[in-house]
């Protein structure tokens, strides 16, 4: 059969299950190419996979394309042949690290995340060895809160005693950090390639990423740099946790909310807001207010 794979969003950011799906059609003897709208009737099947919901739909696939992705809704899983096969990492030649989740789902139910009605309450997925590729030292982790599972802090002790390089790409939850000085022990012993990144979403998670980055520096996790993501539904609220984890020393990263689902553009002041607090060297030298009266 001729495969052929679709990534609506970019092909800047490897899309995992279509590396999964390369690798099983690829060990059932199929061809499995990137998509082109001209080969259209050249192809036995193809699939589409979509993250963001306002990704624009490519008008050329076929009515019968497999799609699948929170982009597309809250879509069902791929069946377990497929989901916990080695990707194929040669889709992606330029991205060289392992990737993948060790656990799904989480604890919490926060109101503007999709993860709770996509994957359900935090479970164990997978071991770190199910994906991690021998060429490399370095692993993204997407688990949506990895420290909320004992299978998942077993993965970042084993990370440890395989010299493996970590990268949380969806941020540590801080509320469990701050109250298990274990829990942030372990994070100050990981080698992490990028920061450590945290959440902080609401401002009642301020206390919280304090007492986190406090602890894991107390720990002698001072030589990494930390980052947190901060949700922006409001300017003046994200405006407090931006300038309080820059008090901190941490990075902040803001991402204007989208409603899931919806292809909304968010609003022009929560745009801005985030284009001035993620340009580092603007968010650097100007103030928020020297920003919003033109200054850059
Ligand atoms: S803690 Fe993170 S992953 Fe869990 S529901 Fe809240 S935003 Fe989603």
């Amino acid at each position: 059969m001729k495969i052929a794979l679709h990534n609506s969003d970019n092909m800047r950011f490897p899309s995992l299950p279509l590396m999964k799906l390369a690798a099983w059609h690829k060990a059932q003897g199929d061809t499995v190419e990137w998509f082109i709208p001209l080969m259209n009737d050249a192809y036995n099947r193809v699939y589409s996979s979509k993250v963001f919901s306002f990704t624009p739909d490519e008008p050329n696939l076929p009515r019968d394309v497999i799609r699948g992705g929170t982009g597309y809704g809250l879509s069902a899983n791929l069946p377990d042949a497929i989901e916990h096969i080695m990707p194929d990492y040669s889709l992606y030649p330029g991205f060289k690290a392992s990737l993948g989740f060790t656990t799904r789902g989480c604890i919490r139910s926060c109101p503007w995340c999709v993860v709770p009605g996509k994957e359900g309450k935090i479970h164990a997925h997978a071991e770190l060895e199910e994906f991690l590729r021998p060429d490399c030292r370095d692993v993204v982790l997407m688990d949506n809160n990895i420290l909320a599972h004992e299978h998942g802090i077993r993965q970042l002790e084993r990370s440890i005693t395989l010299g493996l390089r970590l990268d949380c790409n969806q941020g540590l939850d801080a509320r469990l950090i701050a109250v298990d000085d274990a829990l942030a022990r372990l994070l100050s012993r990981v080698r992490w390639s990028k920061s450590i990144r945290l959440a902080c979403d609401h401002k009642s998670q301020m206390p919280a990423v304090e007492s986190s980055v406090k602890a894991i520096r107390r720990h002698g996790g001072k030589r990494y740099n930390f980052s947190c993501y901060v949700l922006v539904q409001d300017v003046e609220d994200a405006l407090e946790r931006i300038e309080f984890l820059r008090g901190l020393g941490v990075d902040p990263f803001a991402q204007p909310y989208r409603e899931p689902g919806s292809k909304k553009v968010p609003a022009q002041n929560l745009l801005r807001l985030a284009r001035w607090c993620n340009h580092k060297a603007i968010f650097k030298t100007v103030s928020w207010s020297q920003y919003q009266g033109g200054a850059a």
